[in-house]
């Protein structure tokens, strides 16, 4: 029971001689063992503590650009003699009265109630600098690396560039264990087969079966002896934001690390430049952006 609420003479007989202090931690146990048994979580290491978290988690769906959404949790609580449900609902055989609280609405006297809140928004970033992001463009990558149980290029090639117009259904093969030999993978033979398409291509919608199906067809062009029994293992890795394309005048248009809105940066691949991007790259903007951020930081 909270301190402060009385109860009738002789029913706390086992406390009787405790001080105030001893009350309101007892009071904050007995609160702290409700919430606990709802679900709640408090901060009890040990012991009693003299204040109690209540917490709670909301789940938005995406929010649109410039949206503003206040989240308000109210828990109330009573402690009158009426809320009292008998053995063998009782917390103490010492306080007939020590039972599960529960609100009721309709009495206004011995009332708790604590209320959190939360403000989210997404603030609407400017035009122009959105213009500058809408403005980028870029082509996505599919990706699919297959361990065979056998050699595919004989003649011991590595990367092959591979023309579209001969009907090739990706860019790129490249042989791994042409370069890095075989036995660093448990004898397995590790080819690469890349492409960067639209993200409105439809290899981002087939599923792997499909996409293997049109990229096994391909392979016996390697090597006529190819079966699809030498297929141990496929990886499918598809990215829709792959490769930037920059246009003329790029350089003139790059946005700004720092954006127009306080506090928030953004650094991505179509901010590298003069260079295509490239890890070195995503660790320089990288940096770039922290030296930034701790600058802003130390002139606030
Ligand atoms: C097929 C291909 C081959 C490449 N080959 C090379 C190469 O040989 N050498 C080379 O130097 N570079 C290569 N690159 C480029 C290199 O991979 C990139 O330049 C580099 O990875 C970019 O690093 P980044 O940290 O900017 O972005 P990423 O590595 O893309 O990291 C961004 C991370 O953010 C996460 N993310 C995205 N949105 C959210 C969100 N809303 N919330 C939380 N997380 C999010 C993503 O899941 C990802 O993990 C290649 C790229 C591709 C696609």
């Amino acid at each position: 029971m909270p301190a402060g609420v009385g109860a009738p003479a002789g029913e706390l007989t086992e406390f009787a001689s405790l001080d105030h202090e001893a009350e309101v931690l007892r009071a904050e146990a007995a609160l702290a063992g409700w919430l606990q048994a709802d679900g709640f979580v408090g901060q009890y290491e040990r012991g009693t503590n003299r204040s109690l978290t209540i917490e709670f988690q909301v789940a938005l769906d995406p929010l649109p650009a410039g949206t503003r959404v206040h989240n308000q949790a109210a828990l109330e609580w009573t402690s009158l003699p009426d809320d009292n449900v008998s053995a063998p609902y009782s917390l103490s055989p010492h306080n007939a009265l020590s039972t599960e609280r529960r609100y009721d609405p309709a009495t206004g006297a011995d009332f708790y109630q604590v209320v959190a809140s939360a403000t989210v928004s997404t603030p609407a970033l400017p035009a122009t600098y959105l213009a500058q992001l809408n403005a980028l463009q870029s082509m996505g990558a599919v990706v699919m690396v297959l361990s065979l149980k056998q050699q595919l290029s004989e003649q011991g090639y590595y990367w092959h560039n591979l023309p579209k117009e001969a009907g090739f259904p990706f860019l790129a093969m490249c042989e791994h264990t042409n370069f890095v030999s075989p036995e660093h993978f448990g004898g397995d033979h590790l080819i690469y087969c890349g492409d960067y398409l639209p993200p409105d291509h439809e290899y981002f919608r087939l599923t792997e079966g499909e996409l293997l199906e049109r990229y096994a067809a391909a392979l016996p062009r390697f090597n006529p002896q190819f079966e699809r029994s030498w297929i141990k293992q496929v990886w499918l890795f598809r990215e829709t934001y792959a490769q930037p394309i920059p246009p003329l005048h790029h350089s003139q248009h790059i946005p700004d690390l720092r954006t127009p809105l306080p506090g928030l940066y953004f650094a991505s691949m179509s901010q590298v430049y003069p260079w295509d991007r490239g890890t070195n790259y995503a660790v320089e903007i990288g940096r770039r952006a922290a030296r930034l951020i701790a600058s802003d930081a130390n002139h606030r």
